[in-house]
């Protein structure tokens, strides 16, 4: 019980023809009535009485008489449900009138004590009468609270479902009759089928919502069990066949049974969608998931056994008593989730009588991970085969659709090679080929559909952008944006996160980690658009920056307004070897500890300049205060790192358009000027 509610007022009426019935009562709880505990009120008449609890319908405690002239405290008793439908009774009666009393108890009183009055008897009553009547109020509102969840979360499923019902069904007058919709508008397809994923979803929680209410009822028929597992684990075959995942089915189970065709359709469909979830997740660097595996099996031992075993990343030991709790998931790398499946399989299962277990490997070492799920159902059988004919099963009916292949391209190619290259790590692979092909009309795109992949190409290709999702298998979001922006070799790189994680916590984890920008989902499409073109634009000012520095003698040294730390770095390195002509990419990049190929792409993304051109300009930028500070061509040259002043001549003109004898004499001459 909260603890307020032990200090809370206990109101209470009295309810007496004796006239010293107050005084004394106030004289006997005068500290209770003091300190604010209780709070009394006193009727000498029912008819009084009536109008007090008119007024104060929060009463919790009445002390009644039984009699009363005019009308008798046994006749409020039988209007008190009404009238205080949590408030309590007690009688206050003379031990002579035993009869009147157990009328009063039948009509509804709480206690009673005996007249003349043992107030301390009389205290103790009040507390307990308060603490019952306490007790009935927060079980209505806990109650009334569950009550209105039950009916708000019954009324936002339906709202959500009437509206993709109707997406749903004018898409399919859009959509041609046959089966094969290889010619049908993609972007319809996508609409398709992504409603009827959060149909699906949200019938899921329509279906938890009537298990909690007790709404969800067994339904059983007759039918071919075996036949009808065989024929949804076909519908998973496209899928499976997409992740490489093999699936095979053995069905040991004959002849008709009685079971809830729907409940069990659901169970098999969570389980199987699992399998296949957690073991396309396997990385596919490792030898033994190359092919991944699941086994479905269908055996009648004393009951009807299913069993889904998977070769997939498998359920650590800690999870696994929690992973029927509702909402429950591992945080693992698995895709998308929310945490539903297992719970409403848990729960059918025992609806219909059933129990299920789990056992699972996660694979350390050498050993191979999977997960088996055993499913075990008290159906009876009722025949062979042949007495009753087969009933064709349409899993549209309740599985709309229940997976298509997700179309999915690797290349997107734009026609600029100069074009800003972007990298998008999404695990949605619809919504990373939708980005994709939107974003490939003005960049050069590059994709990844886990945070390690994400990580490797952005490493090898140092893009411009990255754009990832937070979740994502293997390493999230947060961890691959830390990883970019501590590694020296892709720090410039800008990162837009995108998570559906839309908290104020969430957001500012993102920047702490480093993140450029952060967009929540659902985005518009053209927001991300004008984001990216925002970031590319501040990086190439940047870039101009640097290099207008490295080549425009009136700008101050670029070492002196280098913001990049990295940059910074080399440029001190440039400056300490400057008159060693032997500093070239190659010896560059051995000294910063990265391969020439890195050192190229991340010079060329901050200067627009190779190292090698970076170096020269460098060299050059610098001998213009040489030769200002007084050191003569041929000092100038080597203190800048020309093997010969005849080259440096050479290459200083090409830069500046003069030669640095020509620049000297422009210097002193300007110098006698002043
Ligand atoms: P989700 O929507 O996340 O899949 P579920 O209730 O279906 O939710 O599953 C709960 C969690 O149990 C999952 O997040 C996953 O971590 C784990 N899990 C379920 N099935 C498997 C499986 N076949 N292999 C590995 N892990 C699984």
């Amino acid at each position: 019980m909260p603890e307020e509610t032990c200090f809370m007022k206990v109101k209470i009426l009295v309810v007496d023809d004796e006239e010293d019935m107050e005084p004394m009562i106030l004289q006997r709880f005068r500290y209770q009535v003091q300190k604010g505990n209780y709070q009394f009120s006193f009727a000498l008449s029912v008819r009084q009485a009536l109008a007090i609890i008119k007024n104060e319908p929060d009463l919790d405690v009445l002390l009644l008489d039984i009699n009363m002239p005019e009308i008798s405290g046994l006749t409020l008793l039988t209007q008190l449900p009404e009238l205080l439908p949590y408030g309590k009774a007690v009688i206050v009666s003379a031990y002579n009138d035993m009869d009147n009393i157990r009328t009063a108890m039948n009509r509804g009183a709480f206690d009673f004590v005996c007249k003349p009055i043992n107030f301390e008897d009389l205290e103790s009553t009040i507390e307990k009468t308060a603490f019952h009547v306490q007790h009935l109020r927060e079980s209505a509102h806990i109650k009334a609270v569950a009550d209105l969840k039950t009916r708000f979360y019954d009324n936002i499923t339906h709202d959500f479902r009437t509206p993709l019902t109707l997406i749903l069904a004018s898409l399919e007058r859009l959509t041609p009759e046959q089966n094969d919709k290889s010619d049908f508008p993609r972007h319809l397809l996508t609409i398709e089928r992504n409603a009827h994923h959060l149909l699906r979803l949200i019938n899921q929680l329509l279906e938890l919502a009537k298990l909690e209410a007790g709404h969800l009822v067994v339904t059983t028929e007759t039918g071919n069990l075996g036949k009808f597992v065989g024929e949804l684990v076909q519908a998973f075959y496209p899928l499976a066949n997409y992740q490489n995942i093999q699936i095979s089915y053995e069905n040991n189970l004959t002849g008709y049974w009685i079971y809830d065709q729907e409940k069990v359709g659901q169970i098999v469909y969570n389980l199987i969608a699992n399998a296949i979830k957690f073991t396309s997740v396997v990385p596919k660097t490792e030898e033994k998931a190359k092919v991944g595996q699941i086994i479905i099996r269908l055996d009648a031992q004393d009951e009807v056994v299913l069993s889904i075993h998977d070769t997939g990343i498998g359920i650590p030991e800690a999870h696994l008593p929690y992973i029927f709790n509702r909402f429950y998931q591992v945080d693992s790398h698995a895709p998308n989730g929310s945490g539903i499946g297992l719970s409403l399989v848990n729960e059918l299962t025992e609806l219909m009588g059933g129990s299920i277990y789990v056992e699972s490997a996660t694979g350390t070492g050498n050993a191979a991970s999977g997960t088996t799920f055993r499913v075990t159902f008290p159906f009876e059988k009722i025949g062979d085969a042949g007495i009753i004919p087969d009933k064709t099963i349409d899993f549209n009916e309740w599985f709309p659709n229940p997976v298509s292949t997700p179309v999915f391209s690797h290349s997107f190619t734009n026609s600029t090679s100069e074009a800003p290259l972007l990298l998008l790590v999404e695990d949605n692979l619809e919504l990373l080929s939708f980005m994709a092909e939107k974003l490939s009309l003005t960049y050069r795109v590059i994709t990844a559909s886990d945070g390690e992949q994400g990580w490797q190409l952005a490493h090898s290709e140092l893009p411009d952008i990255i754009i990832s999702d937070v979740m994502i298998p293997y390493r999230d979001g947060f961890e691959l944006t830390q990883l970019i922006k501590t590694t020296p070799a892709t720090d410039h790189i800008a990162v837009i996160l995108l998570t559906s994680k839309a908290s104020h916590d969430n957001r500012l984890t993102g920047l702490r980690k480093g993140a450029d920008d952060y967009l929540t989902k659902p985005f518009y499409f053209e927001e991300l658009s004008l984001r990216v073109h925002n970031l590319t634009t501040r990086q190439q000012k940047l870039r101009t920056f640097y290099n207008q520095h490295l080549t425009q003698p009136e700008l101050p040294q670029p070492i002196e307004t280098v913001q990049n730390e990295w940059l910074h770095t080399l440029y001190n390195f440039i400056e300490k070897h400057l008159d060693n002509p032997a500093m070239n990419v190659e010896w560059l990049a051995g000294q910063i500890g990265m391969s020439r190929k890195t050192l190229l792409r991340k010079v060329q993304s901050l200067t627009q300049l190779s190292p090698n051109e970076l170096i020269r300009q460098y060299r050059l930028r610098k001998s213009i205060s040489f030769l200002k500070s007084g050191h003569n061509v041929s000092e100038t040259a080597y203190l800048v790192g020309f093997e010969t002043p005849a080259y440096f001549g050479q290459c200083f003109k090409e830069m500046y358009h003069v030669t640095p004898s020509e620049f000297l004499s422009s210097v002193n001459s300007h110098n006698t000027a002043v």
